[in-house]
């Protein structure tokens, strides 16, 4: 138990090291528009997803404005990224539920969150996160793949369960933080296809290279 926590200690440390300026890279001003940004980064890229929501958010600024918008308008402002279709639909769908349930305001409250369509877990966790401040891990590729390889979690855990783990491994009062840490370093050192193993501090304890052997 103590190695754990000494070993969570060592990755905390060296990831703020490292990238000590994470962040979440979506642009957006209210936490209407982050929801929308979040919705729209499924099996995207953040920067893609930059590209559109600054006319997206122009037209329709709000809930209550994307409540009345047309679906072919809202798939012009976003074909150039991936599902633009489905992801349309939700966008207009969530809106109206938050016009009709919430008064136009995105609630802040997990159980809630994953009522709205196009909103899972993941999802409402960067909402909570990153929108409201309160402590909350969102798990998505990059934050699944590199805790199996740094042994934060076991290789055929989901989503749910890499998340359970870094919650009781980390304090409270990381766990937001923590969430943009291993976003950075997966996206930035240890990607998927060509992970930057020579100049990565984990060598010493990462899944991946005791594969390779
Ligand atoms: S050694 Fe390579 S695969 Fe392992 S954590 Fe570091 S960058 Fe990722």
């Amino acid at each position: 138990m103590a190695r754990v926590k000494a070993d969570c200690e060592y990755i905390y440390s060296e990831l703020e090291k490292m990238f000590p300026d994470a962040h979440c890279e979506l642009n957006y001003q209210t936490v209407y528009q982050l929801a929308v940004a979040v919705m729209l980064s499924a099996q995207t890229t953040d920067v893609s997803v930059n590209k559109v929501t600054p006319a997206l958010f122009k037209r329709y600024p709000d809930a209550f404005a994307m409540a009345e918008a047309s679906q072919k308008e809202v798939e012009e402002l976003i074909r150039s990224i991936g599902l633009y279709k489905n992801k349309a639909a939700n966008l207009i769908a969530m809106s109206r539920q938050l016009v009709d349930e919430y008064d136009g305001i995105v609630p802040d409250d997990m159980e809630k969150l994953v009522q709205l369509r196009g909103v899972g877990r993941k999802s409402a966790n960067v909402i909570l996160s990153e929108g409201y401040k309160h402590p909350a891990i969102a798990v998505d590729t990059h934050v699944h793949r590199v805790s199996v390889r740094l042994h934060l979690a076991a290789v055929d855990d989901d989503v749910n369960e890499v998340e359970r783990k870094l919650m009781k491994r980390f304090p409270r009062d990381r766990w937001s933080k923590l969430h943009h840490l291993l976003i950075f370093f997966g996206r930035y050192m240890c990607s998927a296809r060509k992970p930057q193993c020579e100049s990565c501090p984990f060598r010493e304890c990462c899944r991946e290279m005791k594969m390779k052997g």
